[in-house]
């Protein structure tokens, strides 16, 4: 199974917008320490990140970090939160704030 067909077009004004499975996504790129890639809607030659719309969308800590985190956020594990990553606090906050909106 081709793993793009988990994506759909972000292009609101799309006819596929929301659509998954319709072959009209395709790679474009891959760029950044996350190697994030940057997809493309043949339909309407829109281009966005594969993380658009999740919370690593714009995120500056890498994915494992994040995904670290949300497991400290789920368990409602505050304080390990803050010794594992008292280092980056200021950045991971920023990241915080997306995962509990
Ligand atoms: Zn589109």
């Amino acid at each position: 199974m081709d793993d793009l067909d988990k994506f759909c077009c972000q292009n609101k004004n799309c006819t596929k917008h929301g659509i998954r499975g319709e072959k009209n996504i395709h790679v474009r790129a891959v760029y950044g320490p996350n190697k994030t890639r940057l997809l493309y809607c043949t339909v309407c030659k829109k281009k966005f990140a594969e993380t658009r719309g999740t919370i690593f969308f714009d995120a500056r800590l890498p994915k494992e970090k994040v995904v670290s985190l949300l497991k400290h956020v789920v368990e409602g594990n505050g304080r390990a939160e803050d010794r594992t990553f008292a280092e980056s606090r200021s950045r991971h906050r920023k990241s915080l704030h997306k995962a509990r909106r």
